[in-house]
């Protein structure tokens, strides 16, 4: 017997339990201060009602002999996928039903994907990134290579010859950065990706934040995509499901590659090891696309918008360099007076009581950065803006 010996090469994931620590050791040597948390990435507004009305008639259905549900579609019941399917029609992107399949959220779907894919594939993953790509990877025992994102790009890594991978990450919005990519820039990776022969995996989980109409939610929107990428997204950021659990991922009938099918891949890799996103959850994630339903989440995503351009228009007036925060939760910037990212926040808790997340936490390329997240409330994302930009 052997246990996966990849596990050992992971690193432990020092940055959340090192930002609650210090957080910790704070609070205990400034009993009654108030600490100001812009470090979240999770949602704090609650479940709209009308998704909350779904459910609790969900439940009662559940209880009833008559309308009582077991065993669902292991790829999502139809009502929801038929929701879905209109939401990407608006884009406009046109999708067979059997091209969605509904799962638990985006994390489980980004890790599981690995499942169709041979354990020889290359992966290029940006840097800095979401931290689950490196690590599902390194789980797996796959061989990776990064691309910078950087002040010169726009923390938009961009495609280059030199690079030789089988599997692509592209996250759009970024967690951490905040950066959109434009279309021609994703048709640059899409050319790419189809050249090579390579997949891209595209997390659109940010996609709600896209305001600017010129651009892209879906990789989907761009010519070429079809014959070379999947995307995953996910109810979380969307509508605050982060606590309650749905995603979608969308796998094109012609992705294929050495002649085989992605799509019936996953369907049979779903099937096998997933029993489906429990009824009620689904009924839940329905009401979101209701008019009601999409005014309401329209109204929570503006609230955290809100909150993004008090951030922003504040580092800008302070000519502080920074991404994100305009179709993007995350405002991204460079720590002042050449600081690094844990000497930033040091300063910061320590004399402002003010609650960041380190940028180096992401990946190399995040140090001298540091990320705010426009997933607090009001009142705490006006009093933190005020003390940060006292120190820049
Ligand atoms: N992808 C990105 C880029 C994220 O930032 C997150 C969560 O923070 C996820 C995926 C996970 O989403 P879910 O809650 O659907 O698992």
């Amino acid at each position: 017997m052997e246990l996966n010996n990849h596990f050992l090469d992971l690193k432990d994931s020092y940055l959340f339990s090192t930002v609650a620590r210090k957080v910790r050791e704070y609070q205990a040597s400034h009993p009654g201060v108030k600490v100001y948390k812009l470090s979240i990435g999770d949602v704090t507004l609650p479940l709209a009602p009308v998704v909350i009305e779904a459910m609790h008639k969900a439940v009662d259905e559940m209880g009833k002999k008559e309308t009582f549900r077991g065993y669902g579609p292991e790829l999502g019941y139809d009502f929801l996928r038929e929701k879905i399917q209109a939401y990407y029609k608006r884009l406009p992107v046109d999708l067979d039903l059997d091209e969605i399949i509904v799962s638990d959220g985006a994390k489980s779907d980004l890790g599981n994907i690995l499942d169709i894919m041979s354990p020889n594939n290359k992966v290029l993953i940006p840097d800095p990134v979401y931290p689950a790509y490196v690590d599902v990877n390194i789980m797996a025992g796959r061989k990776i290579d990064t691309c910078a994102g950087n002040a010169e790009n726009g923390f938009k890594p961009m495609p280059n010859d030199s690079y030789k991978a089988d599997v692509i990450y592209i996250c759009s919005p970024n967690n951490p950065t905040g950066a959109v990519y434009t279309k021609d820039e994703l048709k640059a990776w899409v050319d790419y990706a189809n050249k090579q022969n390579a997949l891209i995996i595209f997390d659109a989980a940010y996609e709600a934040f896209v305001q600017d109409k010129s651009l892209p939610h879906s990789i989907f929107e761009i010519e070429g995509a079809r014959t070379c990428a999947l995307e995953i997204c996910s109810f979380s950021k969307t509508a605050g499901f982060t606590g309650t659990r749905c995603g979608y991922t969308i796998v094109p009938k012609e992705l294929k590659f050495n002649g085989i099918s992605a799509n019936a891949l996953w369907n049979r890799r779903q099937s096998t090891k997933f029993n489906g996103t429990p009824y009620i959850i689904q009924r839940a994630a329905e009401a979101v696309f209701t008019d009601e339903g999409q005014k309401q989440i329209q109204a929570n995503l503006e609230y955290y918008r809100e909150n993004a351009r008090i951030i922003k228009n504040a580092l800008v007036e302070k000519g502080i360099y920074c991404v994100g925060g305009e179709n993007s939760p995350y405002i991204w910037l460079k720590c002042p007076n050449g600081m690094k990212s844990w000497e930033f926040f040091d300063k910061l808790l320590n004399e402002k009581g003010v609650v960041g997340t380190p940028g180096a936490g992401f990946g190399e390329n995040g140090e001298g950065f540091f990320r705010l997240t426009a997933f607090g409330d009001r009142e705490t994302t006006i009093e933190a803006v005020k003390r940060i930009t006292e120190i820049l």
